[in-house]
């Protein structure tokens, strides 16, 4: 929410800039622990939604472990105060810089997705004298039914190992002398907004968890990953997105054994709605067809709006009588910078201050130099004076 107060406080920062509401989070984490955590479900936050230490800490706080892609993100994990017993490692692409980088700090797990990748992990481990956990990234084939760009669990997709490769991986782990199956994985991609995919995705779990243990492995990690969507349509009415449901899914469909423990890999539905950016009109330009109104901020400080031609909702601080329709649009060279059309706004005049919602996951991580534009400050809401 940003209340009347933030709005006066927010005047002082010169736009763009992200603001992250620290309550909203909070009140988001404390339903994580309420519906998850306080059940003994694991959660680990990939950091790739937002990798800001100040949200990344109060995460930490929280009892929630770090999801990591890259070797960058391991070490911000561990720079910030994760314990490595809490960091996963996953991603299609590890380099082996970033493998020796995880294997160095002991992490907790490696999400492996291809057979050449466990080859590479066990014989840097007999290099380095480790013997990491790992857990297979599997490809349920389920379709998140999501945009195409964050769909990842159908075959089709570059992600996990499918099932025609999953018996020829079962047969090569007891000869990888450095590496220990601890768990399956899975992820099925993002901004999912129903609940049935993740339904299927339990049904296929269970019987591959049935399987890998009949052929004489323990997986003591199952890892149903993350991608709950958030409501972008209305921030303020669904501020903390419907976790009771979510786990709830869970509760009632996966089926484990009592050595066994459930993981999830939450981003966007954790820092989603905290965070908006700050910008104001530079220019309104009344078109033949159209009234564009250009703003501050561009595809280099939001970029999913041009990606994934995600909609989010806009802010303006005013009272007029008069509405108008918009395009509201970014100052970069590009046709894609566009955050909204036709949109019906009051009537917007240079100076106008704006907030572009639920801005907090994906947002100041995908930020852009594109342009030569500068990288922008957070301002937090603990900070307003
Ligand atoms: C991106 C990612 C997530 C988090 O996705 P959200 O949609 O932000 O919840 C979880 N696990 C893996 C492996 C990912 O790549």
């Amino acid at each position: 929410m940003l209340n009347k107060e933030a709005v006066n406080a927010l005047q002082q920062y010169p736009t763009p800039f992200y603001y992250y509401n620290l309550d909203t989070l909070r009140a988001t984490l404390s339903e994580v622990k309420k519906h998850a955590l306080d059940k003994g479900y694991r959660v680990h936050f990939a950091l790739k939604a937002n990798f800001n230490a100040r949200i990344l800490n109060e995460i930490r706080n929280a009892g929630i472990g770090a999801d990591c892609v890259s070797g960058g993100e391991i070490a911000r994990a561990v720079e910030t105060g994760f314990n490595p017993s809490e960091i996963v490692f996953a991603g299609v692409g590890k380099s082996d810089d970033e493998i020796e980088l995880a294997l160095l700090h002991d992490i907790f797990c490696f999400n492996c997705e291809s057979v050449q990748e466990l080859k590479v992990i066990n014989g840097l481990a007999v290099k380095h004298n480790k013997k990491p956990n790992v857990a297979l990234r599997l490809n349920p084939d389920v379709d998140a039914k999501t945009h195409k760009y964050i769909t990842t669990g159908l075959n089709e997709n570059k992600f996990g190992i499918n099932e025609e490769d999953l018996d020829t991986v079962l047969d090569l782990l007891p000869s990888l002398s450095n590496v220990e199956l601890i768990g399956i994985h899975f992820h099925i991609g993002s901004q999912v907004e129903s609940l049935e995919p993740y339904r299927q995705l339990c049904k296929r779990a269970n019987q591959l968890n049935a399987y890998i243990e009949s052929k004489g492995f323990t997986l003591t990690v199952i890892n149903v990953g993350g991608g709950l969507g958030i409501n972008y349509q209305e921030p303020d009415q669904k501020a903390i997105p419907d976790f009771e449901a979510f786990f709830g899914v869970y509760d009632e469909l996966i089926e484990l054994k009592p050595h066994q423990q459930l993981h999830f890999e939450l981003g966007r539905a954790i820092v989603g709605q905290c965070g908006s950016l700050i910008t104001r009109v530079l220019y309104t330009k009344p078109g033949r067809t159209k009234n564009f109104a250009v703003i501050d901020a561009g595809m280099t400080e939001l970029i999913r709006p041009a990606l994934y031609q995600a909609e989010h909702a806009l802010n303006v601080f005013k009272t007029t009588t008069g509405t108008q329709a918009y395009d509201v649009v970014g100052p970069i060279c590009e046709s894609s910078d566009v955050f909204r059309t036709d949109i019906m706004l009051p009537e917007l005049e240079r100076g106008d201050m704006l907030a572009i919602r639920s801005s907090g996951a994906y947002g100041e991580v995908m930020q852009s130099e594109y342009n030569l534009r500068t990288r922008r400050k957070p301002v937090y809401s603990d900070d307003l004076k």
